[in-house]
């Protein structure tokens, strides 16, 4: 019985691993789809960001910081410098600001 529990274990161990690495490579697709289309067809890369949202919480995944600096999480939009956001840095706070220039919405990144 104990011998099944861990050969189970180690199954749904493989499969989590499996399904996280499937939703990883689907959202870095959608990420790379809505960079493409974001001037384009804005509203296209809007739905992308929001698929890719509905991934990432289905499967419990996180962004990595560069996707999650890009995305307004305000109105789902991609964040592209000099198209539709706005970035400054504070350096006395240490701290990069992307505006988004739809909705007007901060966002504060931490640097070192
Ligand atoms: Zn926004």
């Amino acid at each position: 019985m104990l011998l099944f529990g861990t050969i189970f274990d180690d199954y749904l161990e493989g499969r989590r691993a499996l399904t996280e690495r499937i939703a990883k490579e689907r959202i870095s697709i959608l990420f790379s789809l809505a960079e493409e289309r974001a001037s384009s067809e804005p509203g296209l890369a809007k739905s992308y960001i929001r698929i890719l949202e509905r991934i990432r919480r289905h499967y419990h995944v996180r962004l990595p910081k560069r996707m999650k600096a890009r995305i307004c999480h305000n109105c789902s939009m991609i964040l592209v410098p000099g198209l539709n956001c706005k970035v400054t840095v504070a350096s006395s706070s240490k701290i990069i600001i992307y505006r988004c220039m739809a909705c007007g919405k901060e966002k504060h990144i931490v640097y070192k």
